[in-house]
């Protein structure tokens, strides 16, 4: 029997039976299967969402990695059609050498082609090229005892529209079609530098971000009073000149889980401070390989385990551009008095581009994120006084990243919820949703 599978922070610690084929053609009778059995499903990429999207009511999965094989490539144009169980990290494998990169890429390269379209996510360059989604040409989506319908944003537009950040609740996308942007090397050149406290952020964004590619900040989120928000600004551009080289680096893994969490205040402390005193007060130009510009976490495999049995939470809220600065400054007060927190939370100006997703998550604004041990004091005490900063300034949390978000949050926040809830495959059905809904 396979292990079981649960969502990347393991909270809700509800394990998933996933069941998987090996070809497309065997899909619709798998899917027939499981809720001929269980009731109901839900596809189930990679796993990498933090909190219970990627977990089905039924904890019955449709676990789409076998489904990983590059279809057909147009090496002229760019555009590649794929197995949506297929990852970032394997597509990438594959482009660089040919002088094509993802559009938009998220912080690991471990989330399948399927689960960065159901989630619509973003990167550091959602100020100039929006969305995951934006870059989807079409793709085949796979609805119980129907044939297979091809979405496009030219045909069956509503499906479309609704299967983009349709958190799987439309149907099985089994394979989609992706528009990729050319590069001349697979190296970034890089320019780092730190600031004080969240009014540099905010003058560092305003300056930089249009003039570059991927813009992106790590915060410390214990510092307090005049140092509140400090952190490391970093800006890349995809280098002009340099090779085509993949070169996986070697990868570190976290062995086991231990009983409880590593993280705690003295290490969070310890770690923040040093992280922001040993990057430089002065810009700074360097050359970085792609890996560990865009995925540094991917380098310690398993390194979620370092929060214990428990699992822990990660809180990922986007604020209108009118409230942001106010918005931020009382978001990490709060956690910095809370004591909790992990050791870089990140902070990144989303920009106007549209989405054509239903239930996209960014919104011209400042997104913060950033993971929590799971604890009774974070579910009681610090989330809700988070939720009360975000709601009062016109903001919402990401369901790719949330396991706590109230069902009437979630309402106000993404009213186009009915509109997925009509075009929502009844056999389909996640701890989210009947979360957030029932
Ligand atoms: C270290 C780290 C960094 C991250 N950084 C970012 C970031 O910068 N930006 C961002 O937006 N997100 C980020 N994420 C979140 C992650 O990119 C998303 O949660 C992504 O959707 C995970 O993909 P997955 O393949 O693991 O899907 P899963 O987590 O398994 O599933 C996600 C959703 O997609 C659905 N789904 C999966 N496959 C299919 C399919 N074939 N057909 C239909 N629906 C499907 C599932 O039902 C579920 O609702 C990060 C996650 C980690 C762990």
């Amino acid at each position: 029997m396979s292990p079981p599978l649960y969502s990347w922070g393991r909270f809700p610690q509800t394990p998933q039976h996933g069941h998987s084929c090996v070809w497309r053609d065997e899909l619709p009778a798998r899917l027939e299967r499981v809720i001929e059995h269980h009731g109901s499903s839900l596809p189930y990429g990679n796993g990498r969402s933090y909190g219970d999207s990627c977990l089905a009511a039924s904890d019955q999965v449709l676990h789409m990695r076998s489904l990983d094989r590059l279809i057909e490539a147009d090496w002229t144009s760019g555009v590649l059609k794929v197995e949506a169980g297929i990852t970032l990290a394997e597509v990438l494998n594959v482009t660089i050498a040919q002088g094509w990169f993802l559009p938009v890429t998220p912080g690991t390269q471990f989330a399948t082609v399927g689960g960065a379209i159901a989630n619509d996510v973003h990167g550091k360059n959602h100020h100039l090229r929006g969305t995951f989604g934006r870059h989807v040409r079409s793709f085949g989506l796979l609805r119980h005892g129907q044939p297979e319908i091809v979405c496009s944003p030219d045909v069956n537009t509503s499906m479309f529209a609704a299967s983009i950040g349709g958190l799987g609740l439309t149907g099985v996308i089994h394979w989609a079609e992706l528009q990729l942007m050319p590069i001349r090397a697979s190296q970034i050149d890089t320019m780092t530098v730190r600031f004080n406290n969240l009014a540099e952020f905010f003058a560092l964004a305003d300056e930089l971000d249009h003039q570059h590619e991927y813009s992106v900040a790590w915060v410390d989120c214990l510092a307090k009073g005049a140092e509140t928000g400090r952190g490391v600004f970093i800006v890349g551009d995809h280098a002009q000149y340099g090779s085509l080289d993949v070169q996986a680096r070697a990868k570190l893994s976290v062995p086991l889980t231990p009983p409880v969490s590593l993280i705690n205040k003295l290490s969070l402390t310890a770690f923040n401070g040093l992280y922001w005193w040993v990057h430089p007060s002065q810009r700074k130009t360097a050359r970085s390989a792609y890996e560990p510009f865009f995925y540094p976490l991917d380098r310690i495999l398993h390194w979620n385990r370092i929060y214990g049995r428990r699992g822990f939470q990660q809180y990922q809220c986007v604020i209108p551009n009118a409230n942001a600065e106010t918005a931020m400054v009382e978001l990490l007060r709060a956690i910095a008095d809370a004591g909790q927190g992990s050791f870089l939370a990140v902070l990144k100006r989303c920009g106007d581009v549209r989405s054509p997703g239903l239930l996209s998550f960014p919104m011209p604004g400042t997104s913060l994120a950033l993971d929590f041990s799971q604890s009774e004091d974070l579910q009681n005490v610090v989330f809700p006084r988070l939720d009360d900063i975000v709601r009062a300034a016109g903001g919402r949390l990401y369901p790719a990243k949330d396991a706590h978000m109230s069902g009437a949050d979630f309402r106000q926040a993404y009213p186009a919820w009915e509109r997925l809830e009509a075009l929502r495959d009844p056999s389909l059905m996640s701890r989210f949703w009947s979360r957030v809904l029932l």
